[in-house]
């Protein structure tokens, strides 16, 4: 295998000399390389010079079907005509107040009714959305507990980086989990984190009788999507629901990834469960940068009182509102979340089949825009089992379709694939061909994932 991925590593690597350059030169005046570290990947980062529709193009002017799309963030397509157009128009009447504009009201009301809870301000980044969520339910509950899932990540501020990214030995014994701060967060700010299994009722319901009357909230990505994608068993998000509104504890969803993403009104709509706030990014400004923070009235009323000052300077900036608008009402319709499923099916089904055909065990899953391929027969319920599948035969399948055209994000164990509107069924042709390259592979050298 470590053959194979060096063959494959040199290919990816002769294709790209530009890249190779300028992440040389970049290394001198930016540590990695990179703007985020995130963007930092083996065996190089590749620099883009261009995006149109379902394609990009790298700066030595390859072209490669988009299914990265910026960590899920470009569901519209690149260059998507509608947000050009909002962007264009509002550019030339000034791009900063701190002031509102009345896009503001288009886009709160449109994502009122999208996802069913009535009230919503802005941020910048999903970050600054799930920071507030916390900062929300412990100013309106006094108490400094939180509850989050063990390997789930929900953004880089201090209450939630916890015991994300770690192996299992790192993250204690299953039933009583250390709680893992990451570098540069004190441990003091780890243990106000009460860590809990993903798609396990009991353990929720042992800590919150536990530390009953300490805890404000819990945070809860639906679907957990850094771990390729593991979605809620039956009745777990109802579950949860059930069992953090009888202990009276805020639940807040963070749907950065999943919130118009996997249906017109996120996974509180797909599942019919819906929270006491919702955290969104990525998708919902077309690759502008935007968060938002959505409320039932007696969360909201937190704000609109003063007990919580939900602030930034760039928050409802008029660009990131105009994108906005033009995603919610002119691009992202219900019947495009019809030909997603249609599309996401096809290729999960026939990627599936591929592997299979090949003697190889994989798994998947897909949801609107969303497509997950695991290589593993078990599939996973909680991130503990997620560890068990191969990294290097995911990052060797990275390589394969980056090679053969098709970029998806970096780190291929953890991620899954975004499609955009733009998509086509010869594009999601080709990531199948790569995938028979890649079964061929595994196959040819006994490879076989666990
Ligand atoms: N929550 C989830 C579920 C995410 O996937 C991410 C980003 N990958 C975030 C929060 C943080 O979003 P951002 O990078 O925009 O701060």
């Amino acid at each position: 295998l470590d053959q194979i991925i060096e063959a494959e590593e040199r290919i990816f690597l002769d294709r790209i000399p530009k890249s190779v350059a300028l992440h040389q030169q970049a290394s001198r005046s930016i540590p990695g390389g990179v703007a985020s570290s995130w963007a930092s990947s083996r065996p190089t980062p590749v620099w883009v010079s261009a995006g149109k529709g379902g394609y990009v193009w790298d700066v030595d002017d390859n072209k490669y079907v988009d299914f990265h799309a910026g960590y899920g963030a470009n569901v519209v397509g690149h260059a998507n005509p509608a947000v050009v157009a909002a962007v264009q128009n509002r550019v030339t009447l000034g791009t900063h107040f701190a002031q509102p504009t009345p896009d503001l009201i288009v886009v709160a009301e449109e994502l009122a009714s999208r996802f069913g809870l009535p009230q919503w301000r802005f941020s910048n980044s999903g970050s600054e959305a799930t920071m507030d969520a916390v900062h929300l339910m412990r100013s309106i509950s006094g108490k400094d507990l939180i509850i989050k899932i063990e390997g789930s990540y929900n953004g880089h501020h201090d209450s939630v980086l916890v015991s994300i990214f770690r192996s299992t030995s790192e993250l204690g014994p299953e039933n009583e989990p250390w709680r893992v701060p990451w570098s540069g967060v004190p441990q003091a700010i780890a243990d106000l984190v009460r860590i809990v299994p993903y798609n396990d009722l009991v353990a929720l319901e042992r800590v919150l009788t536990e530390f009953k009357n300490e805890i404000a909230g819990m945070i809860l990505e639906p679907m957990m999507m850094n771990a390729g994608i593991i979605a809620p068993q039956d009745n777990y998000l109802r579950g949860v629901r059930e069992i953090t509104a009888k202990h009276r504890v805020l639940l807040a969803f963070d749907e950065v990834k999943t919130g118009l993403v996997v249906h017109h009104g996120g996974a509180t709509k797909l599942y019919g469960v819906t929270p006491d706030i919702i955290c969104l990014a990525k998708a919902l400004a077309g690759g502008v940068p935007c968060g938002a923070i959505g409320g039932t009235h007696e969360v909201m009323s937190a704000i609109s009182d003063g007990r919580y000052n939900q602030v930034g300077t760039f928050n409802g900036n008029p660009l990131t509102m105009a994108a906005a608008r033009a995603v919610l009402t002119q691009v992202m319709t219900p019947a495009v979340y019809d030909r997603a499923n249609e599309l996401g099916s096809y290729i999960l089904s026939n990627a599936l089949e591929t592997l299979h055909r090949h003697g190889q065990s994989a798994y998947g899953f897909q949801a609107g825009f969303k497509v997950c391929v695991v290589f593993s027969d078990k599939p996973a319920r909680n991130y503990r089992q997620f560890l068990n599948t191969s990294t290097g035969i995911s990052h060797l399948h990275f390589l394969k379709q980056f090679n053969g055209g098709i970029f998806l994000p970096p780190w291929g164990k953890s991620e899954s694939l975004t499609l955009s509107v733009a998509h086509t069924k010869a594009d999601a042709d080709i990531y199948i061909r790569n995938l028979i390259g890649f079964g061929e592979d595994l196959q040819s050298m006994g490879e076989r994932a666990s």
